[in-house]
Formats: C-alpha cells, structure tokens, sequence
C-alpha cells in the first residue's frame, strides 16, 4: 500500500523544525529514519497531514562526551552509535545492545531519537535507557527540558513528548568503578523483535555487596519495565547464585506483565524472562568487579 497523501517538510534547523511543529500540532509527524514511521504510513495505520523530515537537521547528529557523560543527538544513526568508541568506553550497555536492534540496513537509517521516541515495548533502547538510568532531552516553544528514562516511558507506544516537542538528546552518565552491565534477549531470528529481552547495570560498595541494581524488560509489558521488585531483591546482597534467583523470580512473577500473542504465552514470556535474569545478572557482577579492582 502506499501512504496516504501529506504535505512534506524538509527544515535545515531544529528552530525551523520546532515552529512548523508549533504551527501544526497534533496533524504533523516528525520523520527521522523512517523504519518505523514510513511502514506504518504505508499501512495507513499512520496518517499524518503534515510530515517533518529531520533529516537535514544536521546540529541534532552528533555523539559528543561531556562531563563524565555521554550525550548522544536524537538523528545519531543506531549504526553509528554502533560504531562508535565514544559509546562502547561510556556506555558499554548501548554498544553490547545495538546490534541485537533489527538488521545493519535498517540501523544505517534507524536513529537513537527515533528508537526512543517511538517507545515501541519490544524495541532494545528503551529498555536500554531504562537501565542506565539516562536523561532524555526535549525541546518545545517553551525551551527546553530533561526527563529521567522513568518519567519518559508512560505506556503503549507513550512518552512524556507533547505535541510541539522535539526530542533532542539522550544523557548517559558514564559507568563509575564498580558498575556493570549485561543485555540478552530471545528472539526466533537475529533481527526479529525479541519475545523478551532484558538490560541490567548494577553497582557494588566497598565490601562487594549489590549498592544499585536497575533492571529493564522488554516485550513483557505496555511499555519498557523498570524492574523494582527484582532491583530490591538485589541491593544489600553479595551477589551471588542465590540473590540472582530471587532476582530472577521477582521480575518473572511481579515485575513482568507480558502480553499473549501469536508469538508467545504469558506464561512463556515470563519464563524467558527468568531465563534471561539469571543469565545476565552474573556477567554484570563480574563486569562490576572487575572494573572495581
Ligand atoms: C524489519 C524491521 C525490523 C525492526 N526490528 C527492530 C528491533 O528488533 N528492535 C528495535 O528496537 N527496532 C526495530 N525496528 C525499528 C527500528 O529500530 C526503527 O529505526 C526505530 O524504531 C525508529 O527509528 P527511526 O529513526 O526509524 O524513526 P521513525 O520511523 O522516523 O519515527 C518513529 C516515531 O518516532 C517519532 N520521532 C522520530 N524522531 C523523533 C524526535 N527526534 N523527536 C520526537 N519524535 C520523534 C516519529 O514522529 C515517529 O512517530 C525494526 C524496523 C524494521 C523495518
């Protein structure tokens, strides 16, 4: 199919960009890469009147370190972000994660912005930026504004994103010694959407117990799922074989919600979810540790 008709916009700035938003509100669409945008244009499940292409935005590319963070622009290509040393020295989880998005051809247009903003629940970056803890910076008529990862994520397909707001940048503070991260996912192909997928950092004290634990699904709710019962289950614990399948237990009975589809049951989706806890929960430790010595 093909879409249905639109009036088409191509901005050069993010201030062009922000007053075509201001002037058509709820009946304009931003376009970045278009991965997920433009199939469900040609479904006609999306019908814009209006569509703002940020593709010429060239100040919104950009993967910059600043102050112990990693600020990553919103038309970043997944597959430069991929690439890209800046990501795999100051946020390891982001680069140990990518590849498992899609396929390298759809990652050469897909853009970090447009994975976050979409907040698809079975997408990896939001879940992702769950589990680092990220900021996530937007920019309306009212100037601009920075939103914890929790705060950002409201539901199916929702985000704190008003309709004359652009998402701009994404914050990730660089892993302190001590922390580690891990990501696996189950999905029938390499590519495919994962039928659950989890992301974990995960920080030790001085004495080697669990300080932090944020542990994010995916696949397995109306949004990504910040695992609390799961973190607390941790923190305060030596980690070890226990801890983690308790750790293990509380995000498959509690924290997960997962839907039934044709892919998958419930009761599926929650096992792999334990499956999936137990896996990555040891290798984050043995990263903390071994960045702690
Ligand atoms: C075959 C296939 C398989 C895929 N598999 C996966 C997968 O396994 N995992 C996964 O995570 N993704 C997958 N994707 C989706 C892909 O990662 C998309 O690139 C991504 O979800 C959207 O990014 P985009 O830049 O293409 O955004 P677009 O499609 O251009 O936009 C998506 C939405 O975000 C909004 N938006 C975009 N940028 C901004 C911004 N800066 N501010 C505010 N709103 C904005 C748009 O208006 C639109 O509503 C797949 C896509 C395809 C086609």
């Amino acid at each position: 199919m093909k879409p249905a008709p639109f009036e088409y916009h191509r901005p050069e700035s993010l201030d062009a960009a922000l007053a075509l938003l201001a002037q058509h509100g709820w009946d304009a669409k931003l376009l970045a890469g278009g991965q997920s945008l433009v199939p469900a244009m040609n479904f006609r499940l999306a019908q814009p009147a209006v569509l703002i292409d940020l593709n010429r935005v060239a100040e919104l590319d950009y993967l910059r370190a600043d102050d112990g963070a990693l600020r990553v622009g919103a038309m970043t290509r997944q597959r430069a972000a991929e690439r890209s040393p800046a990501v795999a020295r100051l946020a390891p989880l982001v680069a140990e994660t990518l590849p498992f998005v899609a396929h390298p051809q759809i990652r050469n247009r897909g853009t970090m912005g447009g994975s976050i903003a979409h907040a698809d629940p079975a997408a990896e970056m939001p879940a992702v930026m769950l589990a680092l803890g990220a900021r996530i910076h937007l920019r309306g008529p009212g100037g601009t504004r920075a939103v914890a990862a929790e705060e950002f994520f409201t539901g199916l397909f929702g985000t704190a994103l008003e309709p004359e707001e652009i998402l701009t940048e994404v914050e990730i503070a660089a892993p302190a010694p001590g922390t580690g991260w891990a990501f696996e996912e189950i999905s029938r192909r390499h590519g495919d959407y994962a039928l659950a997928g989890v992301a974990a950092t995960v920080a030790l004290d001085g004495d080697g117990r669990c300080r932090e634990a944020r542990i994010a699904l995916l696949s397995v709710g109306a949004g990504p799922v910040l695992a609390a019962e799961a973190a607390a289950a941790l923190v305060g614990q030596t980690p070890g074989e226990e801890a983690v399948r308790a750790a293990a237990d509380a995000a498959a009975s509690r924290d997960a919600d997962p839907p039934a589809d044709i892919h998958a049951s419930t009761a599926y989706r929650r096992r792999l979810v334990e499956v999936l806890v137990r896996r990555v929960l040891p290798r984050a430790f043995e990263r903390a540790r071994a960045s702690a010595e």
